[in-house]
């Protein structure tokens, strides 16, 4: 028996001889005989030494884990059959024993006969008979199981926190390069929608639709695999706000009309009188999941219709949303209705070659609806059509507010004195032109301290800026930074801010909200949105808006 590491110390505990010895209920030598068969039967590996260290018995579960008979250990000693500074070992232990006439357990690793290690915790307890000889009675207790599932247990939670940690390093990976990929879209996105405007021929513009359609799959392709690796990162965080249900409803299927047009189908929407509009809600990630489960609907559908139906109940203050997409379309076979959610599932890989896509859609889809708490389900009769499900709870805003619509906003912009900050000079070309588009002239710099000595030169002749946009990762300073330094100067506590970000994470906008940024807006930029943004700035100026 070799001891290779003690796990603890000895313990005391109430010596054997302090435990009454009690005699046992049988006939005179029926006892022994029982002992003794109850020893052998025993799982445990048992021994019992004199006060000279000797075995005086040993039961068979000990004498395997030797490897020796029980004749072959009796009257023998640790030193006849362990190497001596091993035996030294065991001697010491059993004299603790009977020096304290108490009780050890220890926690220790053992070869047995077959080479294998165990881990074993030894008990050894002092025993003295009426007639004043002293034993020492040993029990082994196996506990290689155990040891065992810790350590897989510690294996597998180390494996566990290092999928995490590179799941990470990856979605931060994906995050930088999604930014990267997405500011040179911009510009190329917001150069497509000037172009559009400069009197193409029929070819022309049929080059810039597919420049932009090609430009619009790309960016929504990077969304996806951001979204795919914040998710499986587990970084994925929703960022509920009050929202106008039927209005996000509208602009959704507003967006893609068009398509649908294209296919030459009907988009319909039936959206319930009585339901309640105004939610609480991730308005973006609810918009994510229509745009996925309509645009799925339009893809595969050949002729037909696409129904949007947005139904529900009202149930203890909160709205129980049903919004279901139906499709008169090609269908999914029903065993493949499951795997449709798994991540690059597909239900016909052949399809991935007539309509594209890259089955990460609908796995994404499912799991921002279960991250709201909801269920995303789907039916569908091959070759009849489909209808997906979305079902979440949603707070109801108490006092709807009289929801101010940019239609009501005077478009009055005429006065705006505008500064535009951006390194990158293609999204500062975008930027100027589509506000010379509206009739407006900015002034543009390439850098945050360039644009606070512009501020403070204009603020000290007399004719300060008014509006100033401003990008948001910038080199030296981002738009971040640069509003804190501005909100601290009495003369820009009035300046209104709005700043352009290519990252849309929660965390951005209460950094945005924190630092006083009046306005935001998310890249890539369409024309109707910034134009809606100048309208709201103009607004505020005037004081007609917030
Ligand atoms: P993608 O559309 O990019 O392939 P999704 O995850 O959105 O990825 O969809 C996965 C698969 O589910 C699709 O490839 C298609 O086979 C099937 N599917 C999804 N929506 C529909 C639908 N409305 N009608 C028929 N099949 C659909």
């Amino acid at each position: 028996m070799t001891p290779r590491a003690s796990l603890q110390q000895s313990v005391p505990m109430t010596p054997l001889s302090a435990v009454p010895v009690r005699q046992l209920n049988l006939p005179n030598g029926g006892t022994l005989e029982l002992l003794s068969h109850v020893l052998s039967l025993l799982p445990n590996p048992v021994y019992v030494k004199d006060r000279q260290h000797l075995w005086v018995e040993a039961n068979p579960a000990f004498c395997d884990i030797l490897g020796r008979t029980r004749e072959d250990l009796l009257g023998k000693s640790d030193y006849d059959i362990s190497p001596p500074d091993q035996a030294d070992v065991f001697w010491a232990m059993d004299d603790d024993v009977f020096l304290t006439q108490g009780q050890n357990i220890n926690h220790e690793a053992l070869n047995n006969a077959v080479g294998e290690t165990l881990w074993v915790e030894s008990q050894k307890s002092y025993f003295k008979t009426e007639d004043g000889a002293e034993y020492l009675v040993g029990i082994l207790t196996d506990l290689t199981a155990l040891v065992d599932i810790q350590a897989r247990e510690t294996a597998l939670a180390a494996a566990e926190g290092k999928a995490l940690a590179s799941a990470r390093a990856k979605s931060e990976f994906l995050a930088n390069m999604s930014h990267e990929i997405r500011t040179p879209m911009n510009g190329v996105l917001g150069m497509t929608q000037l172009l559009r405007g400069t009197g193409l021929t029929d070819q022309q513009t049929e080059m810039v639709d597919m420049l932009e359609r090609t430009g619009d799959a790309l960016l929504s392709l990077i969304d996806d695999v951001l979204d795919f690796s914040k998710i499986e990162a587990g970084r994925l965080k929703l960022s509920p706000e009050p929202f106008d249900l039927r209005q996000m409803v509208d602009d959704v299927v507003v967006l893609l009309g068009s398509s649908a047009r294209e296919s030459e189908l009907d988009l319909i929407v039936q959206f319930a009188p009585s339901l309640p509009c105004y939610v609480v809600g991730d308005r973006g990630r609810i918009r994510q999941v229509l745009l996925n489960l309509i645009g799925n609907a339009i893809k595969f559908t050949e002729n037909g219709y696409i129904s949007v139906e947005v139904d529900g109940r009202v149930e203890a203050g909160g709205l129980h949303l049903s919004a279901s997409v139906c499709d008169t379309g090609i269908g999914i076979a029903e065993d493949k209705l499951a795997s449709i959610f798994e991540k690059f599932e597909q239900a016909d890989g052949s399809m991935t070659r007539i309509y594209g896509g890259t089955g990460l859609g609908l796995a994404i889809s499912r799991d921002l609806v279960t991250l709201m708490g909801g269920t995303l389900t789907a039916t569908s009769v091959l070759g009849t059509g489909s209808r997906f499900r979305m079902d979440v709870n949603l707070p109801i805003v108490a006092n709807e507010p009289s929801s101010q619509t940019d239609a009501d906003i005077n478009p009055d912009i005429k006065g705006l004195k505008i500064l535009v900050v951006d390194d990158l000079p293609p999204n500062l070309k975008v930027i100027t032109t589509q506000l010379e588009r509206l009739g407006l002239c900015a002034d543009a710099v390439g850098s945050a301290k360039a644009a606070v000595e512009h501020l403070v030169t204009a603020s000290q002749s007399g004719d300060p800026y008014t509006l100033l946009i401003t990008d948001y990762h910038m080199p030296d300073c981002d738009g971040l930074r640069l509003t804190q330094t501005l909100r601290r100067h009495e003369s820009f506590k009035a300046l209104d801010i709005i700043a352009m970000s290519s990252v849309s994470e929660g965390s951005v906008r209460e950094s945005f909200a924190a630092a006083k940024v009046n306005d935001y807006l998310f890249k890539p930029i369409t024309l109707a949105n910034f134009d809606r943004m100048i309208m709201r700035s103009a607004a505020r100026l005037r004081g007609d808006a917030p």
